[in-house]
């Protein structure tokens, strides 16, 4: 069986570039049809240009909670339905916890965990009606190991795990299928900056001795948003190369 999304919506968040992106790509490569979604409209637009027919680029900050409710009713005008909300959108702000201003522990949590939490509250509504829906979070191995100077984004992607399973507890009995994905590291622009030694070294802790691709983390979300995958709930997928087991 191949992966077959022809017919569905899909919603995901911080889309534009990187992992989010690949994504989309892949989601709409499957049949389905893509909101992608950024900060900057133009962008956004850009990007759904660039990856298709089946694309279109909406805005709004996943830290304003107005804003991430009234996309979801915007994407449910253009589109009909939301069957695949995925919440990738996501920002570090990093420091050791001695030097940590309330500012950065706050923009943290409010785009990585309560806009995710607002975009699910929107989308469900739909998904409840229609009795059918994936929900799957963009979460990070962080959220698991935790790791020095990033208290907050570790504290933001363990909530986002916890989120995950309380909503798939509650929208289990409604087929809704909420899962989260936890990338390792990743080649994007937010490892691109790392010297070949720190590089390296991080190979060796990776039992495939490679960073991932933005294109590894979009197949185990495009498999979680399948029917390939409609007995799984509440569950973690760690994508890491085998760096943490
Ligand atoms: P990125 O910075 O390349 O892309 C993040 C996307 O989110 C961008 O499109 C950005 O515009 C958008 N975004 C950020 N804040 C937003 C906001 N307030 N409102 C709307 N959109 C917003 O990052 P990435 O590496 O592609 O990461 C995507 C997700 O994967 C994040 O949740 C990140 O925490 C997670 N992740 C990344 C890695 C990695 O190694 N790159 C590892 C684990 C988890």
């Amino acid at each position: 069986m191949q992966i077959d999304l022809a017919g569905k919506n899909a919603l995901i968040t911080g889309s534009t570039r990187g992992i989010g992106r690949a994504i989309a790509e892949t989601l709409a490569e499957s049949g389905a049809r893509v909101a992608v979604v950024g900060r900057d409209l133009k962008r956004a637009e850009e990007a759904a240009a660039a990856i298709g027919k089946r694309a279109k680029g909406f805005a709004a900050d996943v830290s304003d909670t107005a804003a991430v409710t009234k996309l979801v009713a915007d994407v449910e005008a253009a589109f009909g339905s939301i069957d695949i909300l995925v919440n990738n959108a996501g920002i570090t702000r990093d420091n050791l916890v001695m030097r940590l201003k309330d500012e950065d522990w706050d923009a943290v949590l409010n785009a990585n965990l309560r806009g995710a939490f607002a975009a699910i509250r929107a989308a469900s509504r739909g998904m409840m009606k229609r009795r059918s829906g994936r929900i799957i979070n963009v979460a990070s191995i962080i959220g698991i190991i935790g790791n020095k100077g990033q208290a907050n984004y570790a504290a933001s992607k363990a909530g986002l795990i916890a989120l995950t399973k309380s909503v798939a507890k509650e929208l289990g009995s409604r087929n809704i299928l909420v899962n989260a994905v936890a990338p390792g590291f990743i080649e994007t622009e937010m490892t691109a900056a790392m010297t070949p030694e720190a590089r390296e070294a991080l190979g060796k802790q990776i039992a495939l001795e490679r960073l991932g691709t933005v294109g590894d983390v979009a197949g185990a979300v495009a498999f979680l948003a399948s029917d390939l995958a409609s007995y799984i709930t509440g569950q973690v997928f760690v994508v890491d190369g085998g760096m943490v087991m």
